[in-house]
Parts: structure tokens; C-alpha cells; sequence
């Protein structure tokens, strides 16, 4: 067995522990940096369909707030200190140009995970951090001023250890929470996790029953057990044979999963107007078009299968004329468009979640340095603290700047 003597040991090497290795050996420190697959950044990889949605466009206070309060307030010194912008321009300078797509969002212009992967690879060499794949860590102990490191690969010893081990979701992908024992050990609090940014399970046999169809511009939301709003999406529903999947049910889904199997998702089909003047232009077009149908009054946008749905749900038959049709009838079809309330009672778990909600508690971490407050030499950085963010690459733009103010202080 060999024994390693070195500055910074960072362990994981996904999108965090990457670029903290790449810091911490350019400022001259001798670093190791451990990974359990024979793959590094796995999930960098697998992301955004093969396509790997780095980052994103917003900025500043914006940018802060997709993380919500509490979480963006934490995370502003990393992401002011490597905006978006600055994760671009390392990542084109590294020798792979980004291009914005569906709003917002930066790809690779190749379209290729994998360019950013390797790009990160030839960085870490060329910062002349020691990557040992295959190199689980299995315990990690303080030896007075030093870390004391096992690997089947053999022991090692550093004065500053960063923790990138990433949470619970894709265990696949070797993000097993191996992490929260660690810091466990070392004192830390680790607040509830929960699968976040997975498709919603939903047994609701309408739902099930759209199987295949998307809406767009439709509103989501998740609804607690009082019944109020927690956070709202319009963004693209894709209804499937377990649910809803697409970008707006998978924001929910850590919204979702905290309420304990309590929570509903409410829809409204036409979020651009109010009640009262749809109930009002209804009113109208009855008055008018007596011999049409009431499935007329729908807007084309929805897809038939959908605008049928909603007529099935409110009681009305296809064959309903406006001529006829009562004012029971109109409010229960104007209730089912304007606030469907759908019992979603959880996500389809970790296996299918992009990211976990919940892990090391942010007060116990400084968020300048990444330096853990309770342990000197120990820095947490990436999914493995209690940070996620919505659809859009802000967890690869957070858990990269977390990880490079982690190299800069270990
Ligand atoms: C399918 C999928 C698609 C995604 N798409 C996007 C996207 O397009 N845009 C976006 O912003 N985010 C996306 N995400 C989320 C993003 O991948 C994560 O938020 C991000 O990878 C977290 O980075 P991390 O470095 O903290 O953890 P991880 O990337 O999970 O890296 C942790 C690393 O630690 C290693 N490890 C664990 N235990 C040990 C141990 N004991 N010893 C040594 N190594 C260990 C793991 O093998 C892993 O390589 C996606 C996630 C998934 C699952």
C-alpha cells in the first residue's frame, strides 16, 4: 500500500470537485483529487439529454433569486465572484464555445457533453492536479494538523480536504451520499434531503390518459396541505404513463416531495386571463353561437385531447350546445381551466431526480471560502450542501462556482 503526501485532497470529481482541483493545483498546491468511478464527472456526462446545459444567461439578482431566498443569499459570493459569464468564458477559453438555446439556457455549440468533460480533464492536467480514478475514499480521519485519507489506491495525507460528493439523485452516476457521513463525523448538521427536479407520480387516471401530449403556456403549480402556493411554473407539461415530466413538473418536484405526500399541483390552462372576463366572454359567445358546441369556447392552443379532458372533468359531453348549457356547467368547466387541483403525492425518486434538495446546512459552511466553520482545512462545496436550483444549468453554474472558491481557499 502507498502513502501519499500532499497539500488539497478533493474528493469527487464531478462539476465541483473538477474545478476546485483545477484551483487549488494552479495556486501550487500539491492536490489529489479521488474519484470512485473509472469515469470523472459522470454526470456532467449524462446531462441535459447527452447535451450538458452548463449554465445559463440571467445575472446578478436574478440569477440569485432562481435559488430562492434563503439559498441564493448564500450562494451570491460564489456566483459574484464566477458569474455565469466568467464559467463561459473558462470553458471557451478551455476550447469548447457555448451557444444559448431555448431561452436563456448555454450549450455546447458541438452539442456534446462529453467536449466539456474532456475540456475539464485537460485542465486538471494541465493545472497538474493527480487524478486517481477508481479511488473511493472510504475514510477520511484528522491526524492533528493533517487529514488522514483511505483508498483502496492506499493512504493519503493533506493539510486542506474539499468534499465534492455530490448528493443522493442518479446513484448511478456514483453520487451515493458517501459525503453526509463524512461531515457527519466532523460535527455537521445535515438537513432533510428529498429527490428534486424529477418527473411527478400521479394516479389521476385523466392524467394518465393524456399520455404523450405537451401543453405550453400553460401554468403549474405546487400547492401545501393549507392549500397555498409554494411555486409556480410556465414552462413545458409533458403528461406520461407514470404522470407529468417536463421542465415545470420537475421544478416542482422538491416543492412536491416536502409536503410529505400532501401536496396537489394546480393548473390553470389560460393564465393570461382573469376569471371573471373569461366567464364574461363565455357569456358572450353563448349569447351569439347557441348551436356550437361548448367545447368551441377552448382555446385552440390546447391540443383536443386536453380541451376533451377538461370537458370530461367539469361533466360536460362532447356533444353539449352553448344554446343549452347551464351555469352549473360553465362554472365547473371554468373551475377545471382556470384552477385544476391534481393530488401529486411524490416524485419518481432519486433514480430519476437531477439533483437533491437538502445536504450539509449552509450556516455551518462558510459561503466566501467553502471552509466548513466547525472543522479548519475542511471545505464542502457542490450538491452535497443543502443548495439546488430549477431547470436551466444553475446547478452546474452553482456547484462550479462553489467548487472554485473551494480550490482558491484550500
Ligand atoms: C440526468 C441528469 C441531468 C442533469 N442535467 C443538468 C444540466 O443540463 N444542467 C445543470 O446545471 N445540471 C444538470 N444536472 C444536475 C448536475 O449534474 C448536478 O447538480 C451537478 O453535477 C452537481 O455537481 P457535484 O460536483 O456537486 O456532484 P456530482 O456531479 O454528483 O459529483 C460527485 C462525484 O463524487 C464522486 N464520489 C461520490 N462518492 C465518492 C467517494 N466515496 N469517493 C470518491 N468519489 C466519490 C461521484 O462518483 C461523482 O463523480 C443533471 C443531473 C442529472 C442526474
Amino acid at each position: 500500500m502507498t502513502m501519499s503526501h500532499v497539500d488539497v485532497v478533493v474528493v469527487g470529481a464531478g462539476a465541483a470537485g473538477l474545478m476546485a482541483a483545477i484551483q487549488a493545483a494552479s495556486r501550487g498546491r500539491r492536490t489529489v483529487l479521488l474519484e470512485k468511478n473509472r469515469q470523472p464527472g459522470l454526470k456532467i456526462l449524462i446531462s441535459g439529454g447527452g447535451r450538458c446545459n452548463l449554465t445559463t444567461t440571467r445575472e446578478g439578482k436574478d440569477l440569485e433569486a432562481q435559488y430562492g431566498k434563503r439559498r441564493g443569499r448564500y450562494l451570491r459570493h460564489a456566483l459574484r465572484a464566477f458569474p455565469p459569464t466568467a464559467l463561459r468564458s473558462f470553458v471557451e477559453d478551455a476550447g469548447v464555445p457555448l451557444r444559448e438555446e431555448d431561452l436563456e439556457k448555454l450549450f455546447p455549440v458541438s452539442q456534446k457533453a462529453r467536449d466539456v468533460v474532456v475540456a475539464l480533464l485537460q485542465q486538471v492536467e494541465q493545472s497538474g492536479a493527480e487524478l486517481w480514478s477508481n479511488a473511493p475514499l472510504t475514510s477520511i480521519e484528522r491526524d492533528g494538523e493533517r487529514f488522514v485519507l483511505q483508498t483502496p489506491r492506499g493512504t493519503v495525507t493533506a493539510a486542506s480536504v474539499v468534499l465534492a460528493t455530490g448528493g443522493l439523485s442518479y446513484p448511478k452516476t456514483g453520487a451515493t451520499g458517501d459525503g453526509y457521513a463524512w461531515c457527519r463525523q466532523f460535527g455537521h448538521t445535515i438537513t432533510r434531503t428529498w429527490p428534486a427536479l424529477a418527473p411527478l407520480r400521479c394516479e389521476e387516471s385523466w392524467v394518465r390518459g393524456l399520455q404523450g401530449i405537451v401543453l405550453q403556456g400553460v401554468d403549474i403549480a405546487c400547492l401545501d396541505q393549507a392549500g397555498k402556493e409554494t411555486l409556480r411554473r410556465r414552462r413545458p407539461i409533458l403528461f406520461t404513463h407514470k404522470g407529468l415530466s417536463g421542465p415545470a413538473p420537475m421544478d416542482l418536484a422538491g416543492d412536491v416531495e416536502e409536503q410529505d405526500g400532501h401536496a396537489k399541483v394546480r393548473f390553470d390552462f389560460l393564465p393570461g386571463t382573469q376569471r371573471e372576463q373569461l366567464e364574461q366572454a363565455w357569456l358572450e359567445q353563448a349569447k351569439l353561437h347557441g348551436a356550437r358546441r361548448v367545447e368551441s369556447v377552448l382555446p385552440r392552443t390546447l391540443p383536443e385531447r386536453m380541451r376533451h379532458a377538461l370537458l370530461a372533468i367539469s361533466g360536460s359531453e362532447l356533444d353539449d350546445r352553448l344554446g343549452s348549457w347551464s351555469k352549473d356547467a360553465r362554472r365547473r368547466l371554468l373551475q377545471a381551466v382556470k384552477d385544476l387541483r391534481v393530488p401529486v403525492p411524490k416524485s419518481l425518486g432519486y433514480g430519476h431526480a437531477e439533483v437533491t434538495r437538502g445536504g450539509v446546512a449552509l450556516d455551518e459552511v462558510d459561503a466566501r471560502t467553502m471552509q466548513s466553520k466547525l472543522q479548519s482545512g475542511l471545505f464542502i462545496c457542490g450538491e452535497l450542501l443543502d443548495i439546488d436550483g430549477p431547470i436551466g444549468g444553475f446547478n452546474f453554474q452553482a456547484a462550479f462556482a462553489m467548487g472554485r472558491l473551494a480550490g482558491l481557499n484550500a
